[in-house]
């Protein structure tokens, strides 16, 4: 069977350009939110029933919602918002207060929060007042916060073949703030700890944090990211005329057999055959290594480099406790243990109230090994680590439910070296175009880098499609 995505031409539209968007994550949905409104015909092909990919939410048999991975919001997005204010759901963020909060074992914590100053003085109290670390621990970080502050983007590029731990020990930081600090803010960026994560990367964040007054406060959605993101993005592509297909894998792309730098179209995991006059993917990068025909690979280095890049394994623990052992309205960090950044959802989500009680979800990482482990073993892990922060509320607290959702590939791998084989949106191949959080933007792959990928694939296709 074959299926015309140029369908939705009708009589009066026959001049319509149409365009396949394959991949219902952030990425995917933004591009088919912009083609659709610059007036494309646009299919949307997914191939979960659910839409969101790592943002991704389902309601579970008791009701509750599943996140896939507990998502943060940065006060530095910027076209994630821009995105948001256009659709009127941006006042579904939950902006917390802007405070850094470390939990550690025995219930010890320690915490940076920020003062309505320019930058970088509003974090100077935060830094001088921080008891945790000692002077001389503090006064090892001053030197280098001039690279931090003042790098350039050439010179943040240039640190690209060294891991952070390498630049952190080459700047003489001390190694507790890198056991207790760098620690849990790589593995909570990017699921990697500092030794194995470019030093480009945990830089460029660092500096975007330290420039920007506001670039490190966080926020929550209030609800769900299939109520309150993903879904408005898929309702609007609906309403401007486009088609999302969910439960439709795309197994195998077709080359243009007269023109091998054209594709002539997908074919569907059920032998449907589905073509469009451009083509845009915007999957993960293990997926995408999948799809591309061996022939671009043997002809083209832009696709081969793509072989360069890995993805890294992170692990999700939701779970609910018997009663409220936390009171914290945040995101909180921990650098002992596997749960480097999570949160009471209890007291942070309001859809997600549990009677009062805890309902705790944790990004568990480095996941290589634990990933391999049952259920059991993870949840067993993850709650040791609970109870070793919050010693005293948590003594006589049992869980009532768990649930552990398993990413074996999820943001792409950020390893030292690597940020040279991330592709464009535009490729050699005339009709296709890329979005994800592994092509070229500024945010790597988080929602805003998402969102700025799906963005720029849109606009780089209307122009080559003449239509903006
Ligand atoms: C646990 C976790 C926590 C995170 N926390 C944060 C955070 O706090 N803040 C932040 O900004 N970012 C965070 N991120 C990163 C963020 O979720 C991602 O960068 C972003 O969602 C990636 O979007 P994407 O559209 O590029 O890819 P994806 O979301 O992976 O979307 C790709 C889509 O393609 C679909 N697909 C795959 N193969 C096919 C096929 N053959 N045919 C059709 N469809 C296919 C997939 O099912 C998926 O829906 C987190 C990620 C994880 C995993």
């Amino acid at each position: 069977m074959e299926t015309l995505a140029r369908q939705n031409k009708t009589a009066g539209e026959n001049q319509k350009q149409t365009v396949l968007v394959v991949g219902g994550g952030l990425a995917g949905l933004t591009a088919a939110k912009y083609l659709s409104e610059a007036g494309l015909g646009v299919t949307l092909l997914e191939k979960r029933e659910v839409l969101g990919g790592k943002v991704s939410a389902w309601k579970d048999a008791e009701g509750d919602w599943i996140e896939t991975g507990l998502h943060a919001f940065f006060g530095a997005y910027e076209e994630i918002y821009t995105l948001m204010r256009e659709l009127g759901t941006y006042q579904h963020i939950d902006w917390k207060k802007h405070v850094l909060t470390y939990t550690l074992e025995g219930g010890e914590r320690f915490s940076f929060a920020t003062v309505n100053l320019p930058s970088p003085f509003h974090l100077l109290p935060a830094a001088f007042k921080n008891r945790y670390f000692t002077l001389a621990e503090r006064l090892t970080l001053v030197k280098a916060l001039g690279p931090m502050l003042f790098g350039t983007a050439k010179y943040f590029t240039s640190q690209d073949k060294y891991s952070y731990e390498q630049w952190h020990t080459r700047w003489g930081i001390s190694k507790r703030m890198l056991k207790k600090m760098f620690l849990p803010m790589a593995l909570a960026l990017k699921f990697l700890p500092p030794d194995e994560i470019s030093a480009k990367i945990v830089l460029d964040v660092i500096g975007i944090f330290l420039r920007q007054n506001k670039a490190s406060r966080m926020g929550l959605l209030k609800g769900s990211p299939t109520e309150l993101l993903t879904g408005p993005i898929a309702d609007f592509v609906r309403q401007k005329g486009g088609v999302v297909r969910t439960g439709a894998k795309v197994k195998e792309v077709l080359l243009d057999e007269a023109d091998p730098h054209q594709i002539a179209g997908i074919v569907l995991e059920d032998g449907e055959k589905v073509t469009a006059d451009n083509y845009l993917f915007a999957l993960p990068m293990h997926n995408l290594k999948r799809l591309i025909p061996e022939k671009l690979y043997e002809t083209e280095p832009f696709f081969a480099n793509l072989k360069n890049i890995q993805s890294v394994p992170v692990i999700s623990v939701q779970l609910w406790l018997d009663r409220q052992v936390s009171y914290e309205d945040n995101l909180l960090f921990s650098p002992d243990g596997f749960i480097p950044v999570y949160t009471d959802m209890g007291n942070s989500n309001p859809e997600y109230s549990h009677d009062g009680k805890s309902r705790f979800h944790c990004c568990v990482a480095p996941a290589k090994e634990l990933i391999k482990k049952s259920d059991e073993e993870i949840i067993e892990t993850v709650w040791g680590n609970l109870q070793s922060v919050f010693p005293d509320g948590s003594r006589d607290a049992k869980i009532e439910k768990a649930v552990v959702v398993r990413i074996p590939w999820s943001v792409y791998n950020p390893a030292p070296g690597t940020d040279k084989y991330r592709p464009s949106q535009e490729t050699p191949v005339k009709n296709l175009w890329l979005a994800g959080g592994y092509t070229h933007q500024k945010f790597y792959d988080s929602m805003e880098g998402a969102v700025s990928s799906g963005k720029l694939a849109a606009q780089k296709l209307l122009k080559a499609a003449r239509v903006s």
